[in-house]
């Protein structure tokens, strides 16, 4: 198993080496708009620990670390108004999943229907 790279962009924005558009934190979770947005609304929602992907936070991450992931996903819907139209959430995973950041994020992608699920994967 590979190691977390704490080189990675998401590690420099934590640590504050880097800037981001700040839309949501809390002791465990940072949340920030995308740099290069797929949709009106994307937002990157990150844990605070050093997790590569969702599978290494599903496996390793405290009870209190997944509570606070997902309380923040509520949380930012909530409060950008998107539960009545709705959203996506995505989390890219290795290789064949695309993952381009290796810390782990989940996507929230709205403002707009976003059409299929997936595209071009026969
Ligand atoms: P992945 O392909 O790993 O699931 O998604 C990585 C995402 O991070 C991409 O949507 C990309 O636009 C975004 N991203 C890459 N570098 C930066 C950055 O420096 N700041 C912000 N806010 N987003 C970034």
């Amino acid at each position: 198993m590979s190691q977390y790279d704490s080189n990675n962009i998401f590690a420099k924005i934590l640590r504050g080496e880097i800037p981001c558009d700040k839309v949501y934190e809390d002791d465990h979770v940072l949340a920030f708009n995308d740099i290069d947005p797929k949709a009106p609304v994307h937002i990157l929602v990150i844990p605070k620990g050093q997790y590569m992907a969702i599978d290494d936070f599903g496996a390793h991450a405290s009870a209190e670390e997944v509570k606070a992931l997902y309380a923040a996903v509520a949380k930012i819907t909530k409060d950008k108004g998107l539960s009545g139209d709705g959203f996506r959430v995505i989390a890219n995973t290795g290789t064949h999943g695309g993952q381009e950041v290796p810390h782990f994020h989940l996507h929230i992608l709205a403002g707009k229907k976003l059409g299929p699920m997936l595209a071009n994967v026969a």
